[in-house]
């Protein structure tokens, strides 16, 4: 198949919805082969039955990403179906309200396994087969609260800025080995996942608030997103890495919650 990333093959975490869905069905419709993992088995596997409905390549499989046993099992597969794995994308994520004084252990500990060490156990279980394909490109998903103060997601702010960090470090590391690391942060994206925050915020009407969170009027997709994705896996970006590109419709220099 043509496309800006023919033949490549694609292990995406967190994709039964929301913008990993979105990524695995552009980068198919890009040429690319994508596995995708998650814990919502049902939606997971609706997400890639839709993709090879229109004649695509995709395979869903459970994948928690906080137990290396499943990213094994995840690596192993994608090579097994598909051949070599030259892309992972890092996107699994969980956020949750709270500051410091208010934020549970658990809640802490939860939030750094998914969205910090899932990114660690992702990055070790995908650079051997990396290795052995001859190259790569990681793409971890941190977030555009990580440019700014954000009030309130204290636990998910911390996390999101060890990705960034994680990234630089295993650019740093792999680029003789030709695997590219960059990480992305997203603004306000319209998933799921910002439903459910919504709903959480108390006294927010969505019919009646906006979130005044950016510089651009205008409602983010994960389709927003998945353009970078596709850039980042892609050959066009063969020389970039060790980056976070931020894609936030100017959040970061709006101010988070600002007057707009
Ligand atoms: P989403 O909630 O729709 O999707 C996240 C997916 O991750 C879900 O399908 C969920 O089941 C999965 N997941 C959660 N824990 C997991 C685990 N332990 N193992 C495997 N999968 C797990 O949200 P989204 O907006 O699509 O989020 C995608 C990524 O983008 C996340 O990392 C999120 O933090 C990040 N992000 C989102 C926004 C936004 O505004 N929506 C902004 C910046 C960054």
């Amino acid at each position: 198949m043509a496309g800006r990333v023919a033949g490549k093959v694609a292990l995406i975490s967190g994709a039964a919805r929301g913008q990993g869905a979105s990524h695995a069905k552009r980068l198919v419709a890009e040429g690319a082969s994508v596995v995708i993992g998650d814990l919502r088995d049902e939606e997971g596997e609706e997400t890639a039955a839709s993709i090879r409905a229109e004649g695509g390549a995709a395979r869903y499989l459970h994948l928690d990403v906080t137990s290396a046993e499943d990213w094994a099992a995840a690596v192993a597969t994608a090579e097994e179906e598909y051949g070599e794995l030259t892309v992972l994308i890092n996107n699994a994520g969980i956020m949750s309200l709270s500051d410091a004084e208010s934020c549970s252990d658990e809640e802490w500990n939860r939030t750094i396994a998914v969205n910090q060490t899932g990114v660690f156990f992702g990055m070790r279980a995908a650079v051997p087969a990396m290795r052995r394909a001859g190259g790569g490109s990681i793409i971890n998903i941190s977030s555009a609260v990580v440019n700014i103060g954000s009030p309130g997601i204290f636990a998910y702010q911390t996390s999101k800025a060890a990705v960034v960090a994680m990234t630089k470090a295993a650019a740093a590391s792999y680029g003789d080995a030709n695997i590219r690391v960059n990480a992305i942060a997203p603004g306000l994206i319209y998933t799921p996942m910002i439903d459910d925050l919504v709903n959480d915020l108390e006294g927010y009407d969505p019919d009646r608030d906006e979130l005044p969170l950016q510089v651009l009027n205008m409602k983010a997709t994960g389709e927003n997103i998945s353009t970078t994705v596709v850039y980042l896996a892609s050959d066009e970006s063969a020389y970039h890495t060790g980056d976070l590109l931020t894609v936030d419709g100017g959040m970061s220099i709006g101010g988070l919650f600002s007057e707009g």
